[in-house]
């Protein structure tokens, strides 16, 4: 009898932990070419959800050569590229063995993660190893509707941990007619390309386990551009964007000074000099993607990427609080779980650590519309909310308890 019930908890126990160990994943979707000043200007919905309930950027900090092959390499190994040495779109000198691709890092501590990379840009398919993609699959160029039906499709299978999505259409416009906010076609490759990432994510939140999973879901561009073209130093070139996303993510906007860059304009020579190593560590800058999506698929490990010496990583994560902001931990006493969800109206809120006194919950559509408003819920370590009346859809709830500010998706369902 006793043998029994010890076989039955090592089961629940190993079932649970290989559930655990996949719970937290994560999605980087890449659109190229994409000014700061213009995304601002553009009506873009889904990416506007997505701002309504994450942390985001309108000046993040390009650091290095204005280029296609050397900023996502950048984006997705967490170095500059005196380290991943691409310089061009030829990727002629490129060191990924030293300075892979973040999921193969991700892979050195969790080998069983699935990852998948759909893009449009044959280089970055062809030219790129050590990369750490268990499929790659190359859709035509600046063809975004192709690349949000491939990546939808992938994006359901319920062992996929990690994907990058990767849209081109914006950067051909601005080669074509002008990287510009006042340029109209450049503004509607922008609203296009907003419209089928909305695709993508209307996939994910269908996934089977959605709403028992951790998505974290990183947003940006690789650089903006000037005229016809980009590679120098201007801000319009260097001044990019990023939004996040996700389960742990509170909202907030953070704005932060250039920090300066290490492209020289003569390929070769890393500008040392070129960058205030100071603001480097504060301002969110574009080597800080692949390592906050690193840290986040490796958390439950206890790995913290900066802290691997021998990965020599450039950028920082803003997982857990950074200088007062950040992707929160939802563990501890930051755990909320919302029971049931789905749900068809009525919501608990469990506070899993703490007996709080007071609790305001805000529930916003995917627009960022408020929609219900709670105040004053005294809260053992429950509160209900009811959702009754709304339409089918997925909503944020942000639950506010003193400084506190922790947002959970709700999904209502009739
Ligand atoms: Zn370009």
């Amino acid at each position: 009898m006793k043998k029994t019930f010890y076989i039955v908890m090592v089961f629940a126990l190993t079932v649970q932990m290989a559930f655990a160990s996949q719970n937290r994943k994560v999605l980087v979707i890449g659109i190229d070419g994409c000014r700061s000043d213009a995304l601002q200007q553009a009506n873009t919905p889904v990416l506007d959800g997505l701002i309504a309930s994450g942390l985001f950027t309108y000046d993040a900090w390009h650091c290095g050569i204005t280029v296609s092959g050397p900023s996502w390499s950048t984006i997705m190994t967490g170095t500059w590229w005196n380290k991943h040495g691409v310089t061009s779109n030829t990727y002629t000198g490129s060191n990924f063995n030293s300075y892979p691709y973040f999921p193969t890092r991700a892979k050195e501590l969790k080998p069983n993660l699935q990852c998948v990379q759909v893009v449009e840009w044959a280089p970055m398919s062809d030219n790129v190893y050590n990369d750490g993609w268990n499929k790659k699959l190359k859709t035509p160029d600046g063809d975004g509707a192709s690349t949000a039906a491939v990546a939808a499709t992938e994006i359901v299978d319920p062992n996929l941990d990690c994907m990058f999505v990767y849209f081109d259409a914006v950067d051909l416009t601005g080669h074509s007619s002008g990287f510009s906010p006042t340029n109209p076609s450049y503004i509607q490759a922008i609203e296009n390309v907003d419209s089928k990432i909305g695709i993508v994510l209307n996939a994910l939140y269908s996934r089977t386990n959605y709403a028992t999973e951790d998505w974290l879901i990183l947003i940006t561009t690789d650089h903006g551009g000037t005229g016809t073209g980009h590679g120098g130093n201007s801000l319009q070139e260097r001044q990019i964007w990023w939004i996040a996303n996700g389960a742990g993510v509170t909202h907030q906007q953070i704005t932060a000074a250039d920090p300066g860059t290490y492209n020289p304009l003569i390929i070769g020579i890393f500008n040392q000099s070129g960058v205030d190593t100071a603001l480097l560590k504060q301002s969110p800058v574009q080597s800080d993607i692949a390592v906050t999506a690193l840290h986040h698929l490796i958390y439950d490990t206890g790995v913290k990427p900066e802290e691997q010496a021998a990965w020599k990583l450039d950028g920082k994560s803003w997982l857990s609080t950074f200088s007062g902001t950040g992707i929160n931990d939802v563990s501890g006493e930051n755990a909320v779980t919302v029971f049931p969800n789905p749900t068809t109206g009525m919501v608990s809120l469990w506070f899993e650590n703490k007996n709080w006194n007071t609790v305001n919950v805000g529930v916003y559509d995917l627009l960022g519309r408020n929609v219900r408003t709670f105040e004053n819920l005294a809260a053992a370590n429950k509160v209900n909310i009811d959702l009754s009346g709304l339409s089918c859809g997925t909503y944020v709830a942000k639950i506010q308890i003193g400084t506190l500010t922790l947002t959970r998706k709700i999904d209502l369902q009739y």
